[in-house]
């Protein structure tokens, strides 16, 4: 069982010897590197940031792009900027800027904040776009920035921020480069489609964009406008709304520097590069790779440049989520299988059983090698009639208890002797019983999508790789809100294997969650952030460093905004200077809010 590792992680992962390790130089086991950091005493879930990561996916956008524009001899620059909404967090965007330097790798932003982030980091010369709503004073810090020598691009989102410029740059001399976001009828498909279409939240349609060019006109302002935007929505599957949206947006450019934009050089293409986060054949989702997309792009913008007579624009580009999503993993813990009540032990036989439960604990006693398959249909189908029989008020309700942990156990068994030979057989069964599995994570704070849209993220184990898995799993996290939960789904199925967490531990890696997840997590029941930590690799080994441990309580309910002496004192008084009942109490306050796994026993 491979997880579908082929399809979501175009080798960044590769399974040997039944372990999970990073396709990088040294190729560290994942389990490996966990191991480490609990050693340190550190349990609870965790973010692993992989900076060869972020590295990788910087260096191909650059390079695809670049050889298609020498392929087909193509006049403009290709420059790209990061949008910082997707990840401002400062391990990963420090790497990022420092693995974009020697590309010249932006930053866009898309709020006052996110814009001094872009200033404070971002790499001598390489450019900044501001997107999004604008009041004067973030337009005039946009000339600030200006003024501090940045190359920065404010891209108007209606007529009114145009006005604040204009106003502006009458007290100004050093004025930034303006661009236009348009509106255009082009749109994605999906969840994001409202991003573009003609009546998305935001751009100026063509009336608005005449008006822009007389305002700038009349203003002396017309050289200064450089850079039409667009963006047709996030996680664009299909390459078809992109071709629509480059030819309506190519024509606007070109119509414009007929119109005497003389100064119009550039094309922002937004974001939307889309990532495949399936796990299963029948649910990939993205049909075009990288390759497609770049020549789509250079090859259309040279087309309408050639049939309209006008320079070929440089070509900005705003991808977030191919950029980010891969470089970072959430590790998390199993903490206990629910229905491990499927024991022998459990069983509570009466002296005299209904004949099909006697049956069935033949059935499981005797099932072998050569009678597995047959033994099986046979415990289903027994287990159709019992469960009929307790319907109609023949059976009680032991004796359902009964016939529920002997199937259990049959298919257990029966899937441990066939194995992958009747695969599809087996996993039809498995979907009967399905076992809950209690992750020491919050699916609120690590994957908010899964709970907002319904987002995939690839889920696998670390270890067991080799062993079949023979449990259809589903994932509970450990907050008190039953939306907490990854269903079992039949058409996209996630098997596990059957663990003894009593001597044994067990850990799933959650893959591809390094875009938006973490600025759009939440809270809730107040897990935080959980531990994070730095992986480098190199060719001898790997380095674990800059580890932030998950919050403390104490420092949640700063976060809060509570009186954290307050706190203390109103606890305290419960305890008459007890010093012990304050260590212990000290103990939780300076802890994380995570469960912990309980301690291995030793095997006999
Ligand atoms: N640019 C703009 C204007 C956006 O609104 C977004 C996201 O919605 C992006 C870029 C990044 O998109 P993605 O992460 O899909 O590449």
């Amino acid at each position: 069982m491979n997880y579908g590792i082929k399809i979501w992680s175009e080798n960044r992962f590769i399974i040997r010897e039944g372990k999970l390790k990073v396709n990088y130089k040294s190729s560290p086991y994942l389990i490996d590197i966990v191991q480490e950091i609990r050693n340190k005493g550190i349990y609870g879930p965790l973010l692993l940031r992989f900076p060869h990561l972020i590295k990788r996916q910087i260096e191909l956008i650059y390079t695809t792009f670049n050889n298609s524009i020498k392929e087909i001899s193509y006049n403009g620059k290709f420059n790209a900027v990061f949008p910082l909404k997707v990840n401002q967090f400062p391990n990963f965007l420090t790497h990022l800027v420092k693995f974009g330097k020697k590309y010249g790798y932006g930053l866009e932003a898309g709020s006052k904040a996110e814009l001094i982030l872009a200033m404070t980091y971002n790499n001598k010369n390489a450019p900044i776009t501001v997107n999004g709503f604008k009041d004067r004073e973030m337009i005039k810090l946009c000339f600030l920035a200006s003024k501090l020598e940045h190359n920065i691009t404010i891209i108007i989102e209606g007529i009114n921020e145009l006005e604040s410029i204009i106003d502006i740059s009458k007290e100004c001399t050093i004025i930034p480069n303006i661009g236009i976001r348009i509106r255009l009828h082009s749109s994605g498909k999906g969840v994001w489609a409202k991003s573009g279409g003609i009546n998305a939240k935001f751009g100026l349609n063509s009336t608005e964009i005449i008006k822009a060019i007389q305002l700038l006109k009349e203003n002396n302002l017309l050289d200064k406008f450089k850079m039409i935007h667009f963006h047709i929505g996030s996680l664009l599957n299909d390459i078809a709304p992109l071709k629509k949206a480059l030819r309506e947006a190519g024509n606007i450019y070109a119509e414009l520097r007929k119109m005497g934009a003389n100064g119009l050089n550039s094309i922002n293409i937004g974001g939307g590069l889309s990532v495949e986060y399936a796990q299963h054949k029948n649910q990939i989702e993205r049909h075009y790779n990288l390759n497609e997309y770049a020549n789509d792009v250079v090859f259309m913008l040279k087309e309408i440049a050639r049939s309209k007579e006008v320079i070929e624009p440089n070509i900005y580009i705003e991808s977030g989520r191919y950029i980010a999503s891969s470089h970072a993993v959430i590790v998390a813990p199993v903490l206990e299988l629910l229905s491990s009540e499927y024991n022998i032990s459990s069983l509570k036989l009466k002296e005299k059983n209904p004949p099909l439960i006697t049956e069935l604990y033949a059935l499981y006693n005797d099932i072998n090698s050569k009678n597995a398959l047959e033994y099986l249909h046979d415990a289903i189908d027994h287990l159709e009639s019992l469960l009929t029989l307790f319907d109609l008020g023949y059976i009680d309700l032991i004796d359902r208890s009964n016939t529920e942990i002997l199937v259990n156990l049959i298919i257990k068994k029966a899937s441990s002797i066939l194995g992958d030979i009747h695969k599809k057989e087996l996993d039809l069964i498995k979907n009967l019983l399905e076992e809950r599995y209690l992750l020491n994570f919050s699916l609120f704070q690590s994957m908010p999508d899964f709970w907002g849209i319904g987002q995939h993220f690839p889920i696998m184990p670390l270890t067991k790789l080799d062993k079949y898995p023979n449990r259809s799993a589903t994932l509970w996290d450990i907050t008190c809100d039953s939306d907490g939960e990854i269903p079992f789904k039949k058409e996209s199925p996630l098997y596990l294997h059957d663990i003894d967490l009593d001597y044994e531990e067990y850990f799933l890696g959650i893959f591809l969650v390094g875009a938006y997840q973490e600025i759009l997590s939440m809270k809730h029941n107040l897990f935080a952030k959980p531990t994070e930590a730095i992986i480098d690799i190199d060719s001898k080994g790997y380095k674990i460093s800059d580890i932030k441990e998950s919050p403390t309580i104490l420092e949640i309910f700063d976060n809060l905004e509570y009186n954290i002496k307050d706190i203390i004192k109103l606890l305290s008084k419960r305890m008459d200077n007890n010093s012990n009942l304050k260590n212990e109490l000290n103990n939780f306050l300076y802890d994380n809010n995570y469960l912990k796994t309980t301690t291995l026993k030793e095997k006999d």
